[in-house]
């Protein structure tokens, strides 16, 4: 038998969400049965350990339009995003959070924009609601660093959440990177983009995934991922710090012969020592992130491992 052409693929990542997951499917196929078009609900499993994968089973039986794809483990939401383009076969390719902070309404938004000509319509959030002033506050420096330091410019204010052409996702595809920032990928391939505003809602169900040491993980991955700025912050500093020593060379020979105290003494020499030590050390463990991120790549191992997959 063969499939009949889908034109939307919904694509959620799913890390224990037992309690979004009935909403999640009710609100999407209401949403896009409005549409009268063909669709699918792509459900990645990462991993989850609270009975959501078989709750995703169930929904996959009771509806051929519900995909599951289940990993053998936890590998994160990037990662799970990215089995999501592998397993999507719309024309077009949204991906949500399986939390309904982001509304399967505004599918339909994106859906317009897609239908005027634009390849990816990434929906900006404009406003957030139910989350605490930390992660906000948080989420607003991040947006706003990767902005300045990055050569790729990344959407500010914009999640995963968004819609993008076949096309794009098949180029995606071909970029398996270990450590990805979906959207900075998204933002990197070029096409005709295009931002849509919308409201985050709170989570529905359960708590966040996103721990702080998460966020900074996807912080330092976004950041390796696209720039080179923080192995450039050594070289500038230890410029800066060789002029500053070859300054003061004349100055304290100066100081010396006119039998000034100033310099005397060893404190002087310790702080200088240890800060010197201090920014070395912190440079070593910056190129660090970048020589683990290589040997990673090195490796070569697959990006994910499914347990269960649909065929084709
Ligand atoms: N998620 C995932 N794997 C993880 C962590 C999260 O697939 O290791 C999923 C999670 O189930 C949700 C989405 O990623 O659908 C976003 O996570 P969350 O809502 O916890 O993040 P927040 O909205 O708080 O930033
Ligand atoms: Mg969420």
């Amino acid at each position: 038998m063969k499939a009949m052409a889908i034109t939307y693929s919904i694509v959620a990542p799913i890390y224990n969400e037992i309690d979004n997951l009935s909403e999640l499917y009710r609100r999407v196929s209401e949403v896009m049965e409005s549409s009268s078009e063909t669709w699918e609900l792509v459900l990645v499993d990462d991993g989850s350990t609270d009975g959501s994968t078989e709750k995703i089973r169930e929904l996959a039986e009771a509806d051929q339009r519900v995909r599951p794809v289940i990993f053998a483990r936890n590998f994160g939401h990037q990662i799970a995003i990215t089995a999501g383009w592998d397993y999507a076969r719309g024309a077009a390719i949204i991906i949500i959070d399986a939390d309904l902070q982001d509304p399967p309404e505004v599918i339909l938004e994106l859906a317009k924009k897609w239908k005027e000509g634009y390849e990816v319509v990434y929906a900006v959030r404009a406003e957030r609601e139910g989350e605490s002033w930390f992660k906000k506050f948080t989420a607003a420096v991040f947006y706003r660093l990767i902005y300045s330091i990055t050569d790729v410019k990344i959407p500010l204010d914009a999640g995963d959440f968004r819609l993008m052409d076949r096309k794009v996702v098949d180029v995606l595809r071909t970029m398996r990177e270990r450590h990805r920032f979906p959207r900075g990928m998204s933002a990197w391939v070029g096409f005709k983009q295009i931002g849509v505003e919308y409201k985050r809602a709170a989570r529905y169900a359960g708590e966040t995934k996103y721990p702080f040491k998460k966020m900074l993980r996807l912080a330092l991955n976004a950041i390796t991922s696209f720039s080179y700025f923080p192995l450039q912050v050594a070289t500038y500093f230890g410029f800066a710090s060789a002029s500053l020593a070859i300054l003061a060379i004349p100055v304290v020979a100066f100081l010396r012969l006119t039998g000034s105290q100033f310099f005397e003494g060893q404190a002087t020499t310790l702080i200088s020592v240890l800060f010197l030590g201090g920014v070395q050390l912190i440079s070593l463990g910056i190129l660090g992130e970048y020589i683990g991120r290589l040997y990673d790549e090195a490796k070569g191992r697959p990006l994910y491992i499914v347990r269960e997959a649909p065929e084709e």
